[in-house]
Order: C-alpha cells, then sequence, then structure tokens
C-alpha cells in the first residue's frame, strides 16, 4: 500500500509545484510581493494580519487572501475593516490552501493596484508547509502559549519558512516557555532563520517585523 501511495503524493505535489511557479510569476509580472502566514489555530495569523496592515498601509497597497476551513467570513471582515481588500477561499473542509486555490484567488484580484499580497494560511502546523503556493516569503507564527517544544514535534513546518515570528511575548511571565530550548530547537532544523519576538497585543517587535518585509520588497 505505502509503495503505491507515496509517488501518488509526489506526483501531486510536483503538480502543485508547477502551479506555484506560474503563481509566481504572475505576482513577479505585477511586481506584487506576495507573503504566506501559515500557524497553529489560535497563534496570532489574523491579528499579525491587521498589525501588519496598520504598519505598512501607509506606503504601499495592500490586500489579503483569506483561507479557511468553513465559510465564515469572520477574519476577511476584520481585515476589510481595517481597510484593505480580502478575498475569501473557502476550502470546503481541506486543511490548507495549495497553487490551485491561490491561483483563483489572484484571478480575483487587481494585481497591478497591489504592492503586497498577504495570505493567511488555514490554521494548521502540517500540510501548509507541503503544498508551495508561489509567494515570496514564507512565514510561521508561533505563540509562546503553545509552549516551547513544537520546533521538536512539528519539523518541516519549522524547517521550510523564511522568517519565523514567536507571538504573545507579553505573556512569558504567565507561562513555562523555554526560550532557549525553543531557539535550539529552531536552529537544529533551520539554521540563521530571520526570528522576530513579538506582541499583536502591545506591538512589541511588529516595527522590526514590517520593516524586515518592507526592505525585503525593496530588493
Ligand atoms: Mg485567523
Ligand atoms: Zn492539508
Amino acid at each position: 500500500m505505502t509503495e503505491k501511495k507515496v509517488p501518488i503524493v509526489e506526483r501531486i505535489l510536483s503538480a502543485n509545484d508547477q502551479l506555484a511557479e506560474q503563481n509566481k510569476a504572475r505576482l513577479d509580472g505585477a511586481k506584487v510581493f506576495a507573503v504566506n502566514i501559515m500557524a497553529s489555530p489560535g497563534a496570532g495569523k489574523t491579528s499579525l494580519i491587521l498589525r501588519t496592515i496598520e504598519g505598512l498601509s501607509k506606503d504601499w497597497r495592500i490586500a489579503v487572501v483569506e483561507g479557511d476551513t468553513a465559510p465564515v467570513t469572520i477574519d476577511s471582515e476584520k481585515v476589510e475593516a481595517a481597510g484593505v481588500p480580502a478575498v475569501q477561499v473557502n476550502t470546503g473542509g481541506g486543511c490548507h490552501l495549495d497553487a490551485v486555490m491561490f491561483g483563483d484567488a489572484l484571478a480575483r484580484l487587481s494585481l497591478s493596484d497591489l504592492d503586497f499580497l498577504i495570505v493567511e494560511n488555514v490554521g494548521n502546523l502540517i500540510c501548509p508547509a507541503a503544498f508551495k503556493l508561489g509567494v515570496h516569503t514564507n512565514v510561521l507564527v508561533a505563540s509562546v502559549t503553545e509552549g516551547d517544544d513544537k520546533p521538536y514535534k512539528y519539523p518541516k513546518m519549522y524547517r521550510n519558512v523564511d522568517v519565523l515570528l514567536l507571538n504573545k511575548i507579553d505573556l512569558l511571565p504567565h507561562v513555562d516557555f523555554g526560550m532557549d530550548y525553543f531557539r535550539r530547537g529552531v536552529e537544529m532544523l533551520n539554521p540563521g532563520l530571520t526570528f522576530f519576538p513579538i506582541s499583536c497585543r502591545t506591538g512589541e517587535g511588529i516595527g522590526e517585523w514590517t520593516s524586515w518585509l518592507a526592505a525585503r520588497k525593496a530588493r
């Protein structure tokens, strides 16, 4: 069984990767810098997106793609209330976004009117890491309330991202989170990974993150 299953999964992933390349080419053609935000449910993806909009929307034109497993518009409404367009992608129960869904979302946006496109992936630390979308930066939002062992338990996710944000650092005095243990795990999987400790609640570290993002786009 497993002998047959593995090649099929590999074929699906390579078809996805080809579509991801096409998505990337469309974004590059329109000079849009795309960011894929991944995290477990409740880590603070939407809060981070709202903070990022707050930090960047003065100078840049932004839109958001909201991936959700259910047809709920809770996150899209928050984004639109912050003054930027949101495109809702309903995965129909699926636990990740893929390049087809992302391509469909791109077709619903006026890319030439944008500088940044932020994607809120489905809350899940497993398969979003395996399905490329065709973005320029893959971001993982971890949070101190999830525990310090997550790099060890979800190595593939930690290995495949370009940036790690550790959210809710304002709660550090109230939780047992071993920062050294966490960072050792991250360093083992993804040496030199760009890391920002942040709090979406207090705003701490958000300026460093948005400056980094703006600098990446300029490059
Ligand atoms: Mg959300
Ligand atoms: Zn999935």
